[in-house]
Protein backbone atom coordinates (compact mmCIF):
# COMPACT_ATOMS: atom_id res chain seq x y z
CA UNK A 1 0.00 0.00 0.00
CA UNK A 2 1.03 3.43 -0.80
CA UNK A 3 1.66 6.05 2.03
CA UNK A 4 3.10 9.28 0.93
CA UNK A 5 2.77 12.61 2.27
CA UNK A 6 3.13 15.20 -0.27
CA UNK A 7 4.54 18.69 0.25
CA UNK A 8 3.56 18.69 3.69
CA UNK A 9 3.43 22.64 5.26
CA UNK A 10 2.34 24.72 7.70
CA UNK A 11 2.82 21.81 10.59
CA UNK A 12 0.59 23.46 13.57
CA UNK A 13 3.38 21.47 15.85
CA UNK A 14 6.03 24.45 15.14
CA UNK A 15 3.82 27.37 15.47
CA UNK A 16 5.30 29.55 17.60
CA UNK A 17 2.39 31.60 17.69
CA UNK A 18 -0.10 28.69 18.04
CA UNK A 19 -2.72 30.08 20.20
CA UNK A 20 -5.14 28.16 23.12
CA UNK A 21 -8.52 28.58 22.31
CA UNK A 22 -11.32 28.45 25.13
CA UNK A 23 -13.38 24.96 24.98
CA UNK A 24 -16.75 26.59 25.43
CA UNK A 25 -18.93 23.62 23.90
CA UNK A 26 -19.83 20.67 26.24
CA UNK A 27 -18.05 17.60 25.66
CA UNK A 28 -20.69 15.47 23.47
CA UNK A 29 -20.70 11.61 23.60
CA UNK A 30 -19.04 10.24 20.10
CA UNK A 31 -21.06 7.84 17.91
CA UNK A 32 -18.91 5.41 15.97
CA UNK A 33 -17.59 6.39 12.64
CA UNK A 34 -19.18 3.33 10.81
CA UNK A 35 -22.99 5.28 11.29
CA UNK A 36 -21.74 8.08 9.14
CA UNK A 37 -20.08 6.63 6.61
CA UNK A 38 -22.11 3.62 5.75
CA UNK A 39 -25.27 5.04 7.67
CA UNK A 40 -27.12 5.16 4.28
CA UNK A 41 -26.48 1.65 2.97
CA UNK A 42 -27.34 -0.02 6.20
CA UNK A 43 -30.59 2.27 6.81
CA UNK A 44 -31.75 1.15 3.10
CA UNK A 45 -30.82 -2.56 3.80
CA UNK A 46 -32.97 -2.46 7.27
CA UNK A 47 -35.42 -1.33 5.91
CA UNK A 48 -35.92 -3.53 3.58
CA UNK A 49 -35.26 -6.67 5.61
CA UNK A 50 -37.24 -5.47 8.46
CA UNK A 51 -40.17 -4.85 5.96
CA UNK A 52 -39.96 -7.83 4.17
CA UNK A 53 -39.57 -9.97 6.92
CA UNK A 54 -42.92 -8.46 8.60
CA UNK A 55 -44.67 -8.71 5.38
CA UNK A 56 -43.88 -12.45 4.79
CA UNK A 57 -45.19 -13.54 8.84
CA UNK A 58 -48.09 -11.49 8.30
CA UNK A 59 -48.95 -13.24 5.10
CA UNK A 60 -48.23 -16.47 6.89
CA UNK A 61 -50.66 -15.93 9.55
CA UNK A 62 -54.13 -17.54 9.60
CA UNK A 63 -57.02 -14.89 8.94
CA UNK A 64 -58.79 -15.30 12.66
CA UNK A 65 -55.38 -14.55 14.10
CA UNK A 66 -54.60 -11.82 11.59
CA UNK A 67 -58.15 -10.22 12.86
CA UNK A 68 -57.01 -10.57 16.70
CA UNK A 69 -53.76 -8.86 15.95
CA UNK A 70 -55.37 -5.79 13.59
CA UNK A 71 -57.78 -5.53 17.14
CA UNK A 72 -55.42 -5.53 19.73
CA UNK A 73 -53.51 -2.83 17.35
CA UNK A 74 -56.20 -1.05 17.95
CA UNK A 75 -57.17 -1.24 21.33
CA UNK A 76 -53.53 -0.39 22.25
CA UNK A 77 -53.10 2.75 19.96
CA UNK A 78 -52.48 5.02 22.58
CA UNK A 79 -49.26 2.61 23.74
CA UNK A 80 -48.29 3.52 19.98
CA UNK A 81 -48.55 6.82 19.43
CA UNK A 82 -46.70 7.11 23.25
CA UNK A 83 -43.73 5.10 22.02
CA UNK A 84 -44.24 7.34 18.42
CA UNK A 85 -44.25 10.32 20.83
CA UNK A 86 -40.57 8.98 22.97
CA UNK A 87 -38.97 8.27 19.61
CA UNK A 88 -39.33 11.67 18.31
CA UNK A 89 -38.42 12.94 21.45
CA UNK A 90 -35.25 11.23 21.10
CA UNK A 91 -34.60 12.25 17.80
CA UNK A 92 -34.77 15.57 19.08
CA UNK A 93 -32.95 15.41 22.13
CA UNK A 94 -29.91 13.74 19.48
CA UNK A 95 -30.29 16.93 17.22
CA UNK A 96 -30.16 19.64 20.05
CA UNK A 97 -27.75 17.88 21.89
CA UNK A 98 -25.47 18.40 18.91
CA UNK A 99 -26.19 21.79 17.65
CA UNK A 100 -22.84 23.84 17.46
CA UNK A 101 -22.51 27.32 16.49
CA UNK A 102 -20.19 27.96 13.55
CA UNK A 103 -17.25 30.29 14.62
CA UNK A 104 -17.24 31.80 11.25
CA UNK A 105 -20.37 32.17 10.26
CA UNK A 106 -22.46 32.25 13.20
CA UNK A 107 -24.71 29.79 11.67
CA UNK A 108 -26.31 27.07 14.13
CA UNK A 109 -25.19 23.81 12.80
CA UNK A 110 -26.03 20.48 13.32
CA UNK A 111 -22.90 18.15 13.45
CA UNK A 112 -22.77 14.78 15.52
CA UNK A 113 -18.75 14.06 14.09
CA UNK A 114 -15.93 14.72 16.13
CA UNK A 115 -12.94 16.61 14.28
CA UNK A 116 -10.99 13.58 14.75
CA UNK A 117 -13.36 11.36 13.41
CA UNK A 118 -14.08 13.80 9.98
CA UNK A 119 -9.64 13.57 9.93
CA UNK A 120 -10.09 9.71 10.18
CA UNK A 121 -12.38 9.56 7.47
CA UNK A 122 -10.25 12.25 5.29
CA UNK A 123 -6.94 10.03 5.96
CA UNK A 124 -8.75 6.88 4.52
CA UNK A 125 -9.75 8.95 1.63
CA UNK A 126 -6.28 10.15 1.13
CA UNK A 127 -4.56 7.22 0.99
CA UNK A 128 -7.30 5.92 -1.62
CA UNK A 129 -6.79 8.96 -3.93
CA UNK A 130 -2.98 8.53 -3.94
CA UNK A 131 -3.52 4.99 -4.95
CA UNK A 132 -6.04 5.68 -7.68
CA UNK A 133 -3.69 8.19 -9.35
CA UNK A 134 -0.48 6.56 -8.26
CA UNK A 135 2.04 7.21 -11.85
CA UNK A 136 0.30 10.56 -12.37
CA UNK A 137 1.21 12.61 -9.44
CA UNK A 138 2.97 15.57 -10.85
CA UNK A 139 6.57 15.06 -8.41
CA UNK A 140 7.28 18.30 -6.31
CA UNK A 141 10.45 19.59 -7.36
CA UNK A 142 7.44 20.43 -11.01
CA UNK A 143 7.50 24.02 -11.89
CA UNK A 144 3.62 23.53 -11.69
CA UNK A 145 4.04 21.56 -8.18
CA UNK A 146 5.92 25.00 -7.04
CA UNK A 147 3.40 27.32 -8.51
CA UNK A 148 0.38 25.75 -6.68
CA UNK A 149 1.80 25.42 -3.48
CA UNK A 150 3.16 29.17 -3.36
CA UNK A 151 -0.54 29.83 -4.09
CA UNK A 152 -1.87 27.48 -1.50
CA UNK A 153 0.87 28.48 1.25
CA UNK A 154 -0.36 32.30 0.80
CA UNK A 155 -3.85 31.47 1.42
CA UNK A 156 -3.25 28.80 4.78
CA UNK A 157 -0.41 31.59 5.72
CA UNK A 158 -2.52 34.51 5.36
CA UNK A 159 -5.15 32.94 6.69
CA UNK A 160 -3.35 31.18 10.31
CA UNK A 161 -5.38 32.99 12.55
CA UNK A 162 -8.22 30.62 11.98
CA UNK A 163 -7.82 27.57 14.66
CA UNK A 164 -9.19 25.50 11.57
CA UNK A 165 -6.20 26.11 9.70
CA UNK A 166 -3.39 25.63 11.71
CA UNK A 167 -4.50 22.84 14.17
CA UNK A 168 -4.61 20.75 10.62
CA UNK A 169 -1.59 19.79 8.74
CA UNK A 170 -1.63 20.53 4.92
CA UNK A 171 -0.50 18.56 2.17
CA UNK A 172 -1.06 18.88 -1.65
CA UNK A 173 -0.78 16.62 -3.87
CA UNK A 174 -0.86 17.95 -8.05
CA UNK A 175 -2.66 15.21 -10.27
CA UNK A 176 -1.58 15.41 -13.90
CA UNK A 177 -5.37 14.84 -15.39
CA UNK A 178 -7.83 16.29 -17.68
CA UNK A 179 -10.10 16.97 -15.26
CA UNK A 180 -11.40 20.85 -14.60
CA UNK A 181 -11.12 19.81 -10.59
CA UNK A 182 -9.49 20.66 -7.05
CA UNK A 183 -10.69 19.50 -3.98
CA UNK A 184 -9.51 19.20 -0.04
CA UNK A 185 -10.00 16.41 2.43
CA UNK A 186 -11.26 17.14 6.07
CA UNK A 187 -7.70 15.98 7.10
CA UNK A 188 -6.35 18.83 5.16
CA UNK A 189 -5.09 17.01 1.86
CA UNK A 190 -5.19 19.76 -1.25
CA UNK A 191 -5.42 17.65 -4.43
CA UNK A 192 -5.24 19.92 -7.96
CA UNK A 193 -5.96 18.29 -11.11
CA UNK A 194 -3.62 20.02 -14.05
CA UNK A 195 -6.92 20.25 -15.96
CA UNK A 196 -8.29 23.18 -13.84
CA UNK A 197 -4.87 24.89 -14.58
CA UNK A 198 -5.92 24.85 -18.32
CA UNK A 199 -9.27 26.42 -17.59
CA UNK A 200 -7.88 29.33 -15.22
CA UNK A 201 -6.36 32.09 -16.31
CA UNK A 202 -3.12 32.45 -14.13
CA UNK A 203 -2.66 31.46 -10.29
CA UNK A 204 -4.77 33.76 -8.60
CA UNK A 205 -7.55 32.32 -10.14
CA UNK A 206 -6.15 29.23 -9.12
CA UNK A 207 -5.99 30.46 -5.88
CA UNK A 208 -9.65 31.79 -5.84
CA UNK A 209 -10.45 28.18 -6.45
CA UNK A 210 -8.45 26.57 -3.90
CA UNK A 211 -9.57 29.27 -1.90
CA UNK A 212 -13.03 28.20 -2.23
CA UNK A 213 -12.09 24.23 -1.55
CA UNK A 214 -9.80 24.94 1.45
CA UNK A 215 -13.00 26.96 3.33
CA UNK A 216 -15.60 23.84 2.49
CA UNK A 217 -12.57 22.59 5.32
CA UNK A 218 -12.50 25.36 7.44
CA UNK A 219 -16.37 25.61 7.55
CA UNK A 220 -16.51 21.48 8.66
CA UNK A 221 -19.02 21.17 5.73
CA UNK A 222 -18.10 17.47 4.96
CA UNK A 223 -18.52 16.46 8.22
CA UNK A 224 -22.41 18.54 8.55
CA UNK A 225 -23.15 16.84 5.49
CA UNK A 226 -22.68 13.48 6.85
CA UNK A 227 -24.11 14.07 9.99
CA UNK A 228 -27.18 15.80 8.11
CA UNK A 229 -27.31 12.60 6.18
CA UNK A 230 -27.08 10.05 9.01
CA UNK A 231 -30.02 12.25 10.58
CA UNK A 232 -32.30 12.15 7.68
CA UNK A 233 -31.69 7.79 7.19
CA UNK A 234 -32.35 7.33 10.97
CA UNK A 235 -35.31 9.25 10.63
CA UNK A 236 -36.79 7.64 7.05
CA UNK A 237 -36.45 4.37 8.29
CA UNK A 238 -39.65 3.91 10.02
CA UNK A 239 -41.14 5.28 6.74
CA UNK A 240 -39.01 3.08 4.76
CA UNK A 241 -39.52 0.24 6.57
CA UNK A 242 -43.59 0.70 6.76
CA UNK A 243 -43.55 1.10 2.46
CA UNK A 244 -41.88 -2.42 2.53
CA UNK A 245 -44.37 -3.91 4.48
CA UNK A 246 -47.41 -2.65 2.61
CA UNK A 247 -46.10 -2.92 -0.86
CA UNK A 248 -47.01 -6.86 -1.66
CA UNK A 249 -44.65 -7.14 -4.78
CA UNK A 250 -40.76 -6.64 -4.75
CA UNK A 251 -40.09 -5.59 -8.30
CA UNK A 252 -42.66 -2.24 -7.08
CA UNK A 253 -40.74 -2.34 -3.99
CA UNK A 254 -37.98 -1.31 -5.38
CA UNK A 255 -39.00 1.32 -7.86
CA UNK A 256 -41.02 2.86 -5.02
CA UNK A 257 -38.36 3.19 -2.85
CA UNK A 258 -36.50 4.40 -5.27
CA UNK A 259 -38.88 7.40 -6.14
CA UNK A 260 -39.09 7.57 -2.54
CA UNK A 261 -35.23 8.37 -1.93
CA UNK A 262 -35.10 10.72 -4.60
CA UNK A 263 -37.49 12.71 -4.00
CA UNK A 264 -35.95 12.95 -0.21
CA UNK A 265 -32.42 13.54 -1.67
CA UNK A 266 -33.84 16.69 -3.87
CA UNK A 267 -36.40 18.01 -1.18
CA UNK A 268 -34.04 17.65 1.86
CA UNK A 269 -30.40 17.27 0.75
CA UNK A 270 -29.59 19.36 -2.55
CA UNK A 271 -31.04 22.28 -1.45
CA UNK A 272 -28.57 22.32 1.29
CA UNK A 273 -25.80 21.05 -0.83
CA UNK A 274 -26.52 24.56 -2.70
CA UNK A 275 -26.44 26.63 0.28
CA UNK A 276 -23.13 25.18 1.51
CA UNK A 277 -21.61 25.82 -2.15
CA UNK A 278 -22.69 29.53 -1.60
CA UNK A 279 -21.07 29.57 2.15
CA UNK A 280 -17.52 27.88 0.76
CA UNK A 281 -18.05 31.13 -1.92
CA UNK A 282 -18.77 33.75 0.71
CA UNK A 283 -15.94 32.23 2.95
CA UNK A 284 -13.12 31.62 0.38
CA UNK A 285 -13.54 34.96 -1.07
CA UNK A 286 -12.30 36.59 2.40
CA UNK A 287 -9.81 33.80 2.58
CA UNK A 288 -8.59 34.62 -0.48
CA UNK A 289 -8.81 38.17 0.16
CA UNK A 290 -6.38 38.10 2.99
CA UNK A 291 -4.10 35.93 0.93
CA UNK A 292 -4.19 39.47 -1.29
CA UNK A 293 -5.14 37.64 -4.21
CA UNK A 294 -7.05 38.98 -6.84
CA UNK A 295 -10.51 38.35 -5.55
CA UNK A 296 -12.42 39.84 -9.11
CA UNK A 297 -10.98 37.10 -10.58
CA UNK A 298 -13.71 34.49 -8.48
CA UNK A 299 -16.83 35.79 -10.43
CA UNK A 300 -14.88 35.76 -13.72
CA UNK A 301 -14.16 32.12 -12.76
CA UNK A 302 -18.11 31.14 -12.33
CA UNK A 303 -18.97 32.86 -16.03
CA UNK A 304 -15.93 30.97 -17.69
CA UNK A 305 -17.02 28.01 -16.33
CA UNK A 306 -20.74 28.68 -17.35
CA UNK A 307 -20.11 29.76 -20.95
CA UNK A 308 -17.52 27.06 -21.07
CA UNK A 309 -20.67 24.68 -21.02
CA UNK A 310 -22.89 23.46 -23.62
CA UNK A 311 -26.12 25.36 -22.78
CA UNK A 312 -26.25 27.52 -20.25
CA UNK A 313 -29.28 27.50 -20.21
CA UNK A 314 -30.18 24.39 -19.46
CA UNK A 315 -27.63 24.20 -16.45
CA UNK A 316 -30.00 26.63 -14.94
CA UNK A 317 -32.92 24.55 -15.64
CA UNK A 318 -31.23 21.75 -14.29
CA UNK A 319 -29.76 23.66 -10.60
CA UNK A 320 -33.00 22.41 -8.49
CA UNK A 321 -31.28 18.95 -9.83
CA UNK A 322 -28.00 19.68 -8.96
CA UNK A 323 -25.73 20.24 -6.07
CA UNK A 324 -24.12 23.08 -6.96
CA UNK A 325 -26.15 26.23 -7.64
CA UNK A 326 -26.31 27.42 -11.43
CA UNK A 327 -22.89 29.24 -12.14
CA UNK A 328 -24.75 32.54 -13.40
CA UNK A 329 -26.42 32.29 -9.34
CA UNK A 330 -22.63 31.73 -7.98
CA UNK A 331 -21.20 34.38 -10.20
CA UNK A 332 -23.94 36.98 -9.20
CA UNK A 333 -23.49 36.02 -5.48
CA UNK A 334 -19.52 36.47 -5.57
CA UNK A 335 -20.21 39.70 -7.60
CA UNK A 336 -22.04 41.30 -4.98
CA UNK A 337 -19.36 40.56 -2.62
CA UNK A 338 -16.19 41.72 -4.29
CA UNK A 339 -16.50 44.99 -2.73
CA UNK A 340 -16.39 44.23 0.72
CA UNK A 341 -13.35 41.61 -0.23
CA UNK A 342 -11.23 44.46 -1.77
CA UNK A 343 -11.67 46.25 1.22
CA UNK A 344 -10.22 43.35 3.62
CA UNK A 345 -7.68 43.10 0.84
CA UNK A 346 -7.05 46.98 1.62
CA UNK A 347 -7.48 46.66 5.54
CA UNK A 348 -4.40 43.38 5.00
CA UNK A 349 -2.32 46.23 3.29
CA UNK A 350 -2.09 44.21 -0.07
CA UNK A 351 -0.90 45.62 -3.07
CA UNK A 352 -3.84 48.01 -5.22
CA UNK A 353 -5.20 45.86 -7.51
CA UNK A 354 -5.02 48.26 -10.68
CA UNK A 355 -1.22 48.72 -9.20
CA UNK A 356 -0.45 45.19 -8.97
CA UNK A 357 -1.52 45.07 -12.87
CA UNK A 358 0.79 47.97 -13.68
CA UNK A 359 4.03 46.22 -12.41
CA UNK A 360 2.79 43.26 -13.94
CA UNK A 361 2.44 44.37 -17.29
CA UNK A 362 5.83 46.48 -16.99
CA UNK A 363 7.76 43.13 -15.80
CA UNK A 364 5.91 41.22 -18.98
CA UNK A 365 6.66 43.89 -21.21
ZN1 LIG B 1 -17.60 23.72 -3.45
Amino acid sequence: MMKKIVGSFLTSSKMAYKVRTLQTSQKREKLPTILFTMMKPIARITSYVLGRNVRGAWQKLPQDQQRTYIESMKANRGKFLLSGFFSGAGLYYLYESHIQYCPITGRRKFVALTPDQARMIGEANFTQILEEAEGSIVPETDPVYLQISKVANAILHANRDLSQIYEKTWTLTVIDAPDVNAFVLPSGNIFVYTGLLQTCDGYDEVGVVLSHEIAHVVLGHVEEKLTRTSFLQMVLLVPMSLLWVWIPHDGIGFVTTWFFNSVADIMLELPFSRFMELEADDVGLTLAAKACLDVRKAPQFWNKMSSNRDGALQNEALEFLSTHPADKTRQENLESKIENALKIRAECGCEDLTRKAKTNSKRSS
